[in-house]
């Protein structure tokens, strides 16, 4: 992936909001089974979860715990996350976004990097949805435990996720490495983090349509919740498909280049936060009734779906809510 080293850098929506350590303890979310355990799982489970408890209501520990309890109260006050209570302030951000000007800076810098996705998105579906685009509140970086403001508190134990009642997408570094490549046996490269958050905008453009609205099935392989993140998938690829073409007033793309390797690397993304594949490595076995993201398979070709989809939305229609 390569970016106009011209093209100029807007970083107002993207930055470090710090986080605190978590070291003292207490109010952590719980996650049974430990790290290693629900962890893994839930590091992908999260992401949904936090999009669909704003909807439905789940009860987090439940379904990271392997029981289907739902819980029927609602969760948009960010009760999802009872207990938790962040102690200590924030630490102040290590990662300085500011500096970011120019695509030749994203050439040589992963955080100007997230800054140039983070707007080539921003333009791409503005194009598409026109009058109906609202640009994202923001993506916030943080490390540790971050303070939403609508979604509660939340780990780094959570991975990357997209939260609706302030439209901010919420971006633990340290996932791509931790996760991704460590305990999932992905790999970290620079079109994998893209896709993460291609993704995650994904549920920002579900939110603005309404699609978010008419989840009502949470788990299993026809759910609704694995047709919300099949169809991110596909939003994930449109936007990897027309990155690199010129807008229709024959502006300059953000992004130059991408390389069939770096389409590669977003498959082989998609492919490792398959649930069958957590589940087979984490497992031993595959659940159906439990899914929530879908197969590796599905994951992969909705994603080549959207790269083919020719920036027609209604191609990545999944079926959510049907
Ligand atoms: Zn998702």
């Amino acid at each position: 992936m390569r970016f106009n080293p011209k093209a100029r850098l807007d970083t107002s929506r993207v930055r470090d909001v710090g986080g605190s350590s978590g070291s003292g303890g207490g109010g952590m979310i719980p996650i049974p089974g430990g790290r290693m355990g629900g962890g893994i799982g839930g590091v992908v489970l999260v992401i949904a979860l936090l999009v669909l408890s704003q909807c439905a209501g789940i009860d987090l520990t439940g379904v990271l715990g392997g029981s289907s309890t739902t819980s029927s109260s609602s969760s948009l006050d960010g009760s999802m996350f009872s207990g938790t209570s962040v102690d200590g302030s924030s630490s102040g951000g290590t990662h300085d976004f500011s500096s970011c000007r120019t695509g030749d800076d994203a050439n040589n810098s992963e955080d100007c990097a997230l800054v140039a996705v983070e707007n080539s998105l921003y333009d791409y579906w503005s194009g598409v949805l026109g009058d109906r685009f609202q640009p994202e509140t923001g993506v916030h970086v943080f490390e540790g435990q971050v303070q939403t403001d609508g979604c509660g508190s939340a780990t780094e134990d959570v991975g990357p996720f997209y939260c609706p009642t302030d439209q901010t997408i919420y971006l633990d570094t340290d996932f791509y490495q931790d996760m991704l490549e460590g305990q999932l046996g992905g790999q970290d490269a620079p079109f994998v983090r893209a896709y993460v958050i291609a993704h995650e905008y994904g549920h920002h453009i579900q939110n603005l349509l309404g699609i978010m609205n008419q989840v009502r099935t949470q788990q299993g392989a026809d759910s609704d919740s694995v047709k919300l993140e099949l169809q991110a998938d596909c939003f994930a690829g449109m936007w990897a498909g027309s990155a690199t073409t010129a807008s229709a007033d024959g502006e300059e793309p953000l992004i130059s280049d991408l390389t069939d390797q770096d389409i590669s690397d977003a498959i082989g993304a998609a492919t490792t936060v398959g649930d069958d594949y957590i589940q087979e490595r984490t497992q031993g076995g595959v659940d159906e009734e439990s899914w929530t993201h879908g197969s590796s398979q599905q994951r992969v070709t909705w994603f080549k779906t959207g790269m083919a989809a020719n920036n027609d939305v209604d191609a990545c229609d999944t079926g959510v809510g049907s």
